[in-house]
Order: structure tokens, then C-alpha cells, then sequence
């Protein structure tokens, strides 16, 4: 076999844009149209789609470190499920991150408002993402994966992701052997990727340990979505496969994060059902079983305190969370700088105290962290202040505040220049992290209908989903569920795919 993947002609490459773009439109494998594609003048009633970015082939990716994410995901699940429950631990991580993040101060008060009244519902569910990149430390020794970040709350592209990989093997079969550099049938290792019905289990399962409705009403499902989705196919994917299943029926609906007080509200009585009665069926109403939230993690889906009083709202129903304040807390990168610091003799690793099934998993899961600071007044924080202000130093870090959904990190050397215009008090809600630099690969990415080829660097996220009953502390569901490829060029510092830099991939295991 030729050098993967292989180098193609112009005629081949027009070829492959035809293939790929009918075969996207014919799967799904699209979103809506960016307003610089189409302006909202020329598709008035937003009836458009279009071909999400994608790469021509699917990037070469260590099996090593495929096997190692697929590998350690039930235990992250656990780990993150066991974070949730230790409302100790995240009340100091809060207070860590300090009061200068309204944004996780807001978020911690609902909580501490449900707290006050009692939790009604103790099952949680979490659909989650962990994110690596390759890392070897000298091109000789064995590749690893290193973390860079794990994900609580809309880890999204699970119904993507598994089009994508339908696309590359689709091409495998057809086109790739037509090539003159040829690739022959068989000669991949696209590895399945379920995480369509994997995700949609998981909602799925949560919505039979909800139990049999309390109210007269039938249960639902409700995905809380934010107004003017691009990427609604993604989601659309897992409520069509949610809806597929007969026994049990699980109805579905979209609810715009801005709508909730509008259209749902809190049963009479000590049970706190939440009713949805949806604007479409007038005369309807549901009990929701379990909210999806795919919106609701950034200060972008609370412009006012209503949005606030919406989120303590659905916090103190009895429906399950997907996720619950304090699990959407468990996600944020301050965790993330905890659970990576390195142990001690007189600081044993905060792992142990998380995970029961013992030192194996802590040693694996350990081995895919790298090197993270917090910006305190710890020594190990002191010295990253001071990497953090070196104009040499920072050019192998990233600084990133407890947001999420992309763009929001400070890259190298733009790092010191951006601490000036902080005050030093609101250095404790950002941690430091070493930057992951996997080793090269080229690729070629479609995106509108336009190739752009050269070097790129992927990012590998394993999903899982996790269900657990907070009050007996027992875990009721936990998988591993497919995984999700996102490539972006090699100049971007940023991989978002809705953001219009980073695509869809899958892997070739090499
Ligand atoms: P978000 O929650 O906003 O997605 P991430 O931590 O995933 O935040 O950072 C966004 C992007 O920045 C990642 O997808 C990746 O491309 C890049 N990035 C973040 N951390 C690192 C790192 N340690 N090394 C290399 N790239 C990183
Ligand atoms: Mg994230
Ligand atoms: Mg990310």
C-alpha cells in the first residue's frame, strides 16, 4: 500500500467532493448553513443544510492509543460519576476557582438553593466526552494519549461522528481502491463507532430509572437546545434513535434553553414533577423524565437572572439532569488541574479517594494526564505564575478559565500580555496547561465545497454515559459509548467544528 493517505490528482479530488457531498446530504452527515454560506435573506424559512467540514480520508491513528481511551473510559465514567456525589470536594474546587467567575458562582448557588430545599430527584445522568491528543515523547518511543479535557455537559458530535465513520468506510469500499494511488479493499482498520446508539442508550436507560410517571401524565424526554442551532443535526441523530425504540416509547422534544419558564412548570405537591406542555400540541402535557441539556454551559444562555431562576427551576425538579449542577461543575478544568496533580509521598493521589475499584485503574487513568498548574498561591501555583509571565516559557502552555464550548482559551505567547489585563485576584479561576503536540499527519479537509490539504493534528474523544443514584451511591449504568475524530489544520490553535475551523474525522488504526 502507498503512504496513507495518499496523495490524489485535481480530477480526484473533484471526484471525491461529489461523492462526499451527496453522500452527506443522503446520511445526514450535515448542519445548517453558516451565515457567510447562506445569508438568512436567501433561506428566510431556515429550511437549508449543508455538508458539515470532513476530511477526503480518515487520519492515520495509533491503535495504541485508540485501545488506551477506549480502555480507561468505565473508569473515568465512575471517577466523574463518584466527583459528582462529593459535594465536599466541589464546594473546595468552587472556592478554589474563587469569586471572580461569576459564571461558576452563579451556577454553585443553585445548588446551594436546591441543597436548601432537598434534592427531589437523586439519579444523574452523564453523557460524557473525554478528549486526548497523541503525544510521544521522541519519535522512537510508544505513542500515548494525553487528556485535554473531559467534558460534563453537551459533548457534543456523538451523532456526527458515527456518519463519519459510515463515510470513510463507505469510501474504503468504493473509491479509495479506484485511486491511482490505490488503496485496496480491506487494507484499513476503520474501527465501528456506536455512538449513536451508544448515547441514546444512555438517555434511554435514565428514562426507566425515572420510574413510572407520579402525575396522570405520560413521561417524556426533553433536549433543552439553544435558539438558532447549527449543528441540530448532531442532536437530531440521537432523538431519532431515542424514538426508534418501541419498548419502551420514548417521546421527544426540543426545548429552547430561553423557553423553559415559558413551558414547563413544577407539579403541585412534595414530588416536584416538572410538566412540559409543548407550544406544538397544545392541551398535551408530559412529565419529563430527563432533561439533555445541550445548551446551558456558557454565560451566553444566561443574559438575565430569569435564565438563572430557569436553571434552579429544572435543578429542583424530579427529572433526571443530564447533567446536574454539581456534575456540570465536575467538568470544569479546575477539577481537571486537581485530579492531574501529581502525587506525593506525603500527598497521596486525590484518585484514590474517588475510585473503588482499586490501583489499576488510578495508574491508568493517571498515565493520561499531562502536566496542569493552578495560577494560587500554592509554590506549585507560584511557579506557574511564573512560566505563565515568561515570554520564552509560556510558548509551550495554555491558559484556560472554567468555560466551555471552545474559544475561550489564551495560547503562548499571547499568555503574559493577557495577564496584565486581569487583576492578580482573578488568576485562581484559570489553570495553566502544558500544550499536547502530536506527531505530524497530513490530510485533506472539504469544507463548502473547497479542499484545503496539509498538515493537521486530530483530537480523539471517547464518549461514555453514566447513570448513578446519588442517595444509595450506587453506579446503575456505565459504558463506554463510540468515539468521535475532529481534526483541524495544523496552524489553528482552535479545533471547533461549529466554529468553522476544526472538521469531522474518523481513525485508520495504524
Ligand atoms: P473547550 O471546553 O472550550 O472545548 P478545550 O480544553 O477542549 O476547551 O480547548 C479547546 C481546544 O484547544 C481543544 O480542542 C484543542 O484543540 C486545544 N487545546 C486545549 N488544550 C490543549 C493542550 N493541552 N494541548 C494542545 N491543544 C490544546
Ligand atoms: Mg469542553
Ligand atoms: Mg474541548
Amino acid at each position: 500500500m502507498t503512504t496513507f493517505p495518499p496523495s490524489i490528482n485535481p480530477a480526484e479530488g473533484e471526484r471525491l467532493t461529489e461523492v462526499v457531498k451527496d453522500w452527506a446530504a443522503a446520511n445526514g452527515l450535515v448542519v445548517r448553513p453558516p451565515p457567510a454560506v447562506v445569508s438568512a435573506e436567501a433561506d428566510p424559512q431556515g429550511i437549508l443544510a449543508t455538508p458539515v467540514p470532513v476530511t477526503l480520508f480518515p487520519s492515520p491513528f495509533p491503535k495504541v492509543c485508540f485501545d488506551q481511551g477506549v480502555s480507561v473510559q468505565q473508569a473515568y465514567n465512575e471517577l466523574y460519576a463518584a466527583i459528582s456525589q462529593d459535594e465536599e470536594f466541589l464546594a473546595q474546587t468552587v472556592k478554589e476557582i474563587g469569586d471572580s467567575d461569576d459564571f461558576i458562582t452563579e451556577l454553585w448557588k443553585v445548588h446551594l438553593r436546591v441543597k436548601a430545599e432537598g434534592y427531589v430527584q437523586h439519579k444523574s445522568l452523564g453523557l460524557f466526552r473525554s478528549d486526548y491528543m497523541v503525544h510521544q515523547d521522541t519519535p522512537d518511543s510508544s505513542p500515548s494519549i494525553k487528556q485535554v479535557e473531559f467534558n460534563t455537559i453537551a459533548s457534543s458530535f456523538g451523532g456526527l461522528s458515527a456518519q463519519t465513520c459510515l463515510l470513510h468506510r463507505y469510501l474504503a469500499s468504493t473509491e479509495y481502491p479506484l485511486l491511482e494511488n490505490e488503496i485496496p479493499l480491506g487494507k484499513l482498520d476503520l474501527p465501528r463507532n456506536a455512538s449513536v446508539a451508544g448515547l441514546a442508550g444512555g438517555i434511554r436507560q435514565a428514562f426507566i430509572e425515572y420510574g413510572a410517571p407520579t402525575t396522570s401524565h405520560p413521561k417524556c424526554v426533553i433536549f433543552l437546545v439553544q435558539g438558532g442551532e447549527r449543528n441540530i443535526f448532531d442532536q437530531k441523530h440521537l432523538e431519532f434513535e431515542l424514538q426508534k425504540s418501541e419498548q419502551p416509547q420514548v417521546p421527544v422534544f426540543r426545548l429552547p434553553y430561553a423557553e423553559i419558564l415559558q413551558h414547563t412548570r413544577i407539579a403541585d405537591g412534595a414530588g416536584r414533577e416538572l410538566l412540559y406542555t409543548p407550544p406544538k400540541y397544545p392541551g398535551r402535557t408530559f412529565e419529563v423524565a430527563v432533561i439533555y441539556m445541550r445548551s446551558g454551559y456558557g454565560p451566553g444562555d444566561y443574559p438575565d437572572q430569569s435564565a438563572w431562576e430557569a436553571r434552579y427551576h429544572l435543578e429542583r425538579s424530579a427529572a433526571i439532569k443530564c447533567p446536574s449542577v454539581l456534575t456540570q461543575v465536575a467538568g470544569t478544568k479546575k477539577v481537571q488541574q486537581v485530579l492531574a496533580t501529581p502525587e506525593t509521598p506525603s500527598n497521596p493521589s486525590i484518585l484514590t479517594k474517588f475510585l473503588a475499584t482499586g490501583a489499576t485503574s488510578t495508574t491508568k487513568l493517571a498515565a493520561t494526564f499531562t502536566n496542569i498548574y493552578p495560577l494560587d498561591g500554592s509554590e506549585a501555583g507560584l511557579k506557574a505564575r511564573q512560566i505563565a509571565q515568561d515570554p520564552e516559557l509560556c510558548k509551550k502552555y495554555v491558559l484556560k478559565p472554567q468555560r466551555e464550548g471552545g474559544g475561550n482559551n489564551i495560547y503562548r505567547s499571547a499568555i503574559p500580555e493577557f495577564l496584565k489585563t486581569i487583576p492578580e485576584a482573578h488568576y485562581t479561576s484559570y489553570i495553566l496547561m502544558e500544550l499536547i503536540t502530536p506527531p505530524p499527519v497530513t490530510n485533506t479537509i472539504l469544507r463548502n465545497g473547497k479542499l484545503e490539504h496539509g498538515g493537521v493534528i486530530c483530537e480523539l474523544g471517547i464518549y461514555g454515559t453514566c447513570l448513578w443514584d446519588g442517595q444509595s451511591g450506587k453506579v446503575l449504568h456505565n459504558e463506554q459509548a463510540g468515539y468521535l475524530l475532529r481534526t483541524k489544520g495544523d496552524k489553528s490553535e482552535e479545533g471547533g467544528v461549529a466554529a468553522g475551523f476544526g472538521c469531522m474525522d474518523s481513525c485508520s488504526l495504524v
